[in-house]
């Protein structure tokens, strides 16, 4: 069975929206990734097939009902995947979680809307609340593609060779370094002349110092985390 993505939204004919489009949507045309878009709607009951309610305590907004997310959970439960549900109380999404998820069987995820959804059934379901950034999204859907779209081009055979992503930003824990392509003089603009000389250690010498700098200058928090590893290092 290929990786697999099942979704739980209110909202399913969003996808596979942007990701059934360039490198993930040309791997779901062949086969690579599944994805299933599964209504949370289904899964209501009652005379109004209510999927939220008025919060206890009182406050803007409605909650979604455990009972709901909790049916709903158990129909798409995936053997071996975790269940995750994208929240922007959760902690954050990162590459390392990216390329663990990549190496195992799919993912379950759970798309809020409204104000969230009832806390008990997140403990109940032991589901891991994941952010992708210190924002408010109107919905988990976008979140949800986000991670996928990350996911998807870590899964075997899905990059070419050319589109390799074992020099890019968060991978040695380091931003990548800049690129240039031509014409070597735009707009009065020349690419850094240790590019154009072929001279291969030069190159990765000025990348890595590159890399270095634009993570010191933009992401203090990667800085001191490569750093602490550096120094931990053992030396040769
Ligand atoms: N009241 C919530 C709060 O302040 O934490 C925000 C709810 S938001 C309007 C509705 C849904 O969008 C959330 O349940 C979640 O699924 C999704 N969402 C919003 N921002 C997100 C983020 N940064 N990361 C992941 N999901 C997010």
């Amino acid at each position: 069975m290929s990786w697999t993505a099942r979704l739980l939204t209110l909202f399913p004919e969003m996808f596979p929206g942007p990701l059934g489009h360039s490198l993930a949507g040309r791997a779901l045309a062949r086969g690579q990734w599944t994805l299933e878009a599964i209504d949370i709607r289904d899964h209501a009951t009652g005379r109004h097939r209510s999927v939220d309610d008025a919060p206890f305590g009182g406050g803007a907004g409605m909650v979604m009902r455990p009972d709901v997310i909790d049916a709903a959970a158990e129909a798409a439960a995936l053997s071996g995947a975790p269940l995750i549900v994208l929240t922007p109380r959760g902690r954050p999404l990162t590459q390392a979680r990216v390329a663990s998820l990549a190496a195992g069987p799919g993912v379950v995820l759970l798309c809020g809307r409204y104000e969230g959804i009832d806390q008990r059934v997140i403990e109940a379901r032991s589901m891991e609340e994941l952010s992708i950034g210190d924002y408010v999204l109107s919905g988990g859907e976008p979140a949800a593609m986000v991670l996928l779209d990350a996911v998807v081009r870590l899964l075997p055979g899905v990059m070419g060779a050319e589109e390799s992503g074992e020099e890019e930003s968060f991978s040695s824990g380091l931003l990548e370094y800049p690129h240039y392509t031509r014409p070597a003089l735009w707009k009065g603009r020349a690419v850094p002349e240790v590019l154009l000389g072929g001279n291969h250690a030069a190159i990765a010498e000025w990348r890595q110092a590159e890399a270095e700098r634009i993570t010191r200058e933009r992401r203090p928090d990667l800085w001191a985390a490569w750093q602490a590893l550096a120094d931990a290092a053992p030396t040769a």
